[in-house]
């Protein structure tokens, strides 16, 4: 089986061809992936922004096709067409009976769980996953199935990015019709985000990139306004009349993004923060500022999401000309490119490049 190791922070994946999988135990799923998004996460496990164990398998935006179950696996069966869930959602604990299913308190345990073989050692997947490879194991509820008629290319996406992204917009930011929106950054997490800002009915939405491709691509989404990093204050005072956006939404990951998101939300509004930076990097704020403002700063986790519910309300939207999840995809490509494509999202080039198996 062939699956892209990281085995040192900052190199390349390599790309393995003698890899193995351990015995599928109980309550496991064996699944044959089909296609796998590449997301900025991962970019960021590789340079060490997000920790992980090393070496680690890669990916965890994946779609594919249920290849065998281990003993007491009830709800999938050989053949079933899903999308992996890199937070499962157990239904049982604490987190996911107050309704908050994207903080599952099983995921750490799915995270921890190694399932890859390769040079006689068991290795982890990023998140419990390990999307870029042939196959890999995770828990039975970790698996979302789908119908079988809908392209696993486009379901991967809803895996991470556009989960993150539309949920943050309609699940965590819960954005009323008729409101004002900024969001920072426009690749495949914020352009999710975009069109789940006009999804919700935005009214103004604001785009910011430092690549003007970018841009580009934010106004075909819905975006109605697109601008470079220099022109977000003098944006703010021209759509809201200097009172500040209604929500503001960071899909970037930068500490003075992260500030400046929290700055340009209106007294009262909601700034939240989607993107990822490293645990040693502080955000300040002062101590009169938040009660003075009453805003509501929030962390969103894979877009706040059920992914039960979610993943099928994403997929109906799609369905009906709602969401775009083709235009989402720029590049589709081998596992062995995944380099290149790592690569070109740090130059800004990719929304998503999707890596398809044969
Ligand atoms: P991406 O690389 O596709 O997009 C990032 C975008 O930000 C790019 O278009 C880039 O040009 C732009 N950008 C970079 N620096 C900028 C700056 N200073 N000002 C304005 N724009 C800037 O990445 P992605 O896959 O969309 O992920 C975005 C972030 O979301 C990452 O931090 C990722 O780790 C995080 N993420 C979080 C979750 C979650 O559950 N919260 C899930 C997935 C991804
Ligand atoms: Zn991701």
């Amino acid at each position: 089986m062939k699956s892209a190791i990281l085995y040192a922070l900052n190199k390349d994946l390599e790309i393995r061809d003698d890899v193995e999988l351990t015995e599928l135990k109980a309550g496991e799923v064996q699944i044959k992936l089909v296609a796998s998004g590449v997301c900025h996460s991962d970019v960021s496990a590789q340079n060490g922004t997000i920790p992980t164990g090393l070496p680690v398998v890669l990916g965890h935006e994946g779609a594919g096709i249920v290849k065998a179950v281990g003993p007491g696996v009830t709800e999938v069966k050989p053949g079933d067409h899903a999308i992996i869930s890199f937070t499962p959602a157990c239904r049982r604990c604490k987190p996911c009976l107050r309704g908050q299913a994207n903080l599952c308190a099983t995921m750490m345990q799915m995270t921890l769980t190694p399932h890859f073989v390769v040079d006689g050692k068991t290795i982890g997947g990023m998140a419990g996953c390990g999307t870029f490879s042939d196959e890999m194991i995770v828990p039975e509820n970790a698996v979302i199935p789908v119908d079988a008629s809908i392209p696993l290319n486009v379901a991967a996406l809803i895996g991470c990015g556009v989960m993150t992204g539309v949920g943050a917009a309609i699940n965590t930011a819960q954005i009323k019709p008729g409101s004002s929106v900024i969001i920072f950054g426009a690749g495949g997490v914020g352009i999710a985000a975009i069109q789940g800002a006009r999804i919700a009915g935005a009214s103004e939405i604001v785009a910011v990139d430092k690549v003007d491709s970018k841009l580009e691509l934010a106004l075909k989404f819905g975006a109605t306004h697109a601008i470079k990093p220099e022109a977000v204050d003098s944006t703010k005072a021209s759509v809201t009349g200097g009172e500040g956006f209604d929500y503001a939404i960071e899909c970037v990951g930068h500490p003075a993004l992260i500030r400046q998101s929290f700055d340009v939300t209106r007294r009262g509004g909601t700034a939240v923060i989607v993107g990822v930076g490293r645990l040693t990097e502080p955000v300040q704020f002062n101590a009169f500022e938040l009660f003075y403002h009453e805003k509501n700063l929030k962390g969103s986790m894979f877009g706040s999401a059920n992914v039960r519910l979610d993943f099928d309300r994403l997929l109906r939207l799609w369905k009906y000309g709602k969401l775009d999840l083709e235009g989402m995809i720029s590049r589709r490509i081998k596992l062995g490119e995944v380099n290149d494509a790592f690569r070109a999202m740090q130059q800004g080039e990719v929304i998503r490049s999707v890596i398809e198996y044969s």
